[in-house]
């Protein structure tokens, strides 16, 4: 990795630890919500062997716009427009109920991009991982399996690109509560 990227990778960690930093993760313990993001990274990286700095940065960013106040505008005055493209394509319209976003994933999954793919596999990866070693306070198992399902789901209409990330993912819906 040259400079540059090391750069823009530690200013993405940064930039997205400060977007976060007044948020948890819906676990028991409410951990700092930058755990989810750093996750991603350290997937893609280090089990995934992804070396595609945009994809690694575009996962650090993956949730500003839709769990914060960050603009698109502002992800590419900052990290460029590609980084923008992956993360406007993994966000979801928050002014959608709930089912209509989970629904609207699932349809949309087919038509991401390769990088899209990347991040939405290691987003999925982490959040099964994360229901079964941490369940969300009151969840019961009903929803948890379902909330498998309804991930693999999304995972289907994207296979075909990362075939380690799906190898991954499959891992993890093995685990299925
Ligand atoms: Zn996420």
């Amino acid at each position: 990795m040259n400079q540059a990227d090391l750069a823009v990778l530690v200013r993405a960690a940064s930039f997205a630890a400060t977007r976060h930093r007044d948020q948890r993760r819906k676990d028991e313990a409410a951990s700092p919500y930058i755990n989810h993001p750093l996750a991603l990274a350290d997937l893609l990286v280090n089990e995934g062997d992804v070396a595609d700095i945009d994809i690694i940065v575009a996962a650090l960013l993956h949730d500003t716009i839709e769990d914060t106040n960050t603009t698109a505008d502002e992800i590419e005055q900052a990290f460029g427009a590609v980084v923008r493209g992956i993360v406007e394509e993994v966000t979801d319209d928050m002014s959608l109920p709930r089912q209509m976003r989970k629904r609207i994933q699932v349809e949309h999954a087919p038509g991401l991009s390769s990088r899209a793919r990347a991040v939405k596999l290691a987003d999925k990866i982490c959040n099964l991982r994360d229901v079964v070693d941490s369940p969300p306070a009151g969840w019961p198992i009903d929803r948890c399996r379902d909330y498998f399902d309804w991930a693999k789901a999304v995972i289907d209409g994207l296979r075909g690109e990362h075939e380690r990330l799906e190898a991954l993912f499959d891992d993890v819906y093995g685990r299925r509560p």
